[in-house]
């Protein structure tokens, strides 16, 4: 790599972490203030989190953009996945089971529970970035189009970072007869601005919870993390992890967030969770309070007290410095270790989750064959 180029892509990403970690203006309106401002997690002009948390240690920023650039460790596997797409509607098929999940890649899951479907932090741009050029760029193409997408009963979002809140997709959504979009505090005007009617839209401070049908219980539970989209202010909008209760089923989704005693509360109050969708890539030790990394994985799992281990948000975008395929090598390692229920489904493939766990290895691929082979069984 020539040094012009070096220094160019050390610029991008500079800019582009400085955009990740802040807001350029205050996402909310008059109203919203004040309901925002009755928040006990708001203080001072900003959300903040329960324990005390370092975005970044000093000088990190600097480190981790070095690191990155200069010293090669597989952070991206070295030839795009291509999904064939006449294999996706085969792999993409859910039938009359009344609790199955298809991870599509990062924190995109659909979840089917006792009829209903729901998704979470939808993205099908083709980078976590406010740049259409620049930014990381997903590893493989996604395994459906939107249109060809069950009916989606509610989408629940996690905080308004890129990788989760990602504006071409809640474009395509607002098109679709979604009734419900479920929100942490101050992210409803994003969704407001791309198409989507205020009515469908319920924003949640952390424990706040709604019942639909008599039968689903959506909860806003607390996450360790931060929030923005752009320069200047951050965490002007709040972050979140959700809670899905049937009488049946329990379903935990962590969006973002470090290790924190939250988990165990969480644990106490909703759990044991029959999947606990943890995330699980983009951790360093630059930044150790905002993600949890493979070891404090295990820990959150077991003070959730989950039954089922679905490492989310990994294997799709580089955003930490740890080679691509670490967290789930890592967490292979720890869930034998510990005797945990493990389940790494091929993106797109629908689990039967009144089944046991399974690995399907499918980042092992060899690279040659372009393709993830998938067969049409599960
Ligand atoms: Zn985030
Ligand atoms: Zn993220």
């Amino acid at each position: 790599m020539t040094k012009l180029l070096k220094i160019s892509i050390l610029c991008t990403i500079i800019i582009l972490s400085v955009l990740s970690c802040a807001s350029r203006q205050s996402p909310y309106d008059k109203k919203q203030l004040k309901v925002i401002q009755q928040s006990e997690n708001f203080r001072d002009g900003e959300f903040v989190n329960i324990e005390k948390t370092r975005i970044m240690v000093d000088w990190g920023l600097f480190k981790a953009v070095w690191k990155r650039v200069f010293e090669g460790n597989d952070a991206e596997p070295d030839k795009k996945f291509i999904l064939r797409r006449n294999k996706i509607k085969r792999v993409l098929n859910f039938d009359d089971k009344e609790f199955q999940v298809a991870w599509l890649g990062h924190s995109t899951v659909l979840i089917k529970i006792e009829g209903k479907y729901f998704m979470t932090d939808p993205v099908w741009g083709k980078r976590a970035s406010p740049l259409t050029w620049a930014g990381p760029k997903r590893f493989f193409n996604m395994v459906t189009e939107l249109d060809d997408l069950p009916k989606i009963s509610g989408v629940i979002i996690s905080h308004d970072h890129y990788d989760h809140l990602d504006e071409y997709t809640i474009r395509k959504l607002a098109k679709r007869n979604i009734p419900f979009y479920y929100v942490p505090l101050g992210v409803g005007k994003y969704l407001v601005k791309w198409g989507v009617p205020e009515s469908k839209i319920k924003e949640f401070d952390w424990w706040d919870q709604v019942v639909i049908e008599n039968r689903y219980k959506i909860i806003s539970t607390p996450s360790k993390h931060f929030s923005g989209r752009a320069l200047t202010k951050r965490n002007q909008t709040l972050w979140s992890s959700w809670v899905i209760k049937t009488d049946k089923y329990s379903i935990y989704f962590s969006g973002d967030g470090g290790y924190s005693k939250e988990f165990k509360l969480i644990g106490d109050k909703y759990g044991p969770f029959d999947i606990a969708m943890l995330e699980s890539g983009a951790y360093d030790k630059l930044w150790p309070d905002t993600h949890l990394g493979p070891k404090n994985v295990l820990k959150a799992y077991k003070d959730l007290r989950g039954k089922v281990l679905m490492p989310i948000h990994w294997g799709l975008f580089q955003l930490g410095t740890h080679p691509w395929k670490e967290p789930a090598e890592k967490i292979i390692q720890y869930a034998r270790e510990n005797e945990v229920n493990l389940l790494l489904p091929k993106p797109g493939v629908v689990v039967d989750m009144r089944k046991t766990s399974n690995i399907s290895y499918w980042w092992r691929m060899d690279q040659n064959k372009s393709k993830i082979a998938y067969s049409d069984k599960k």
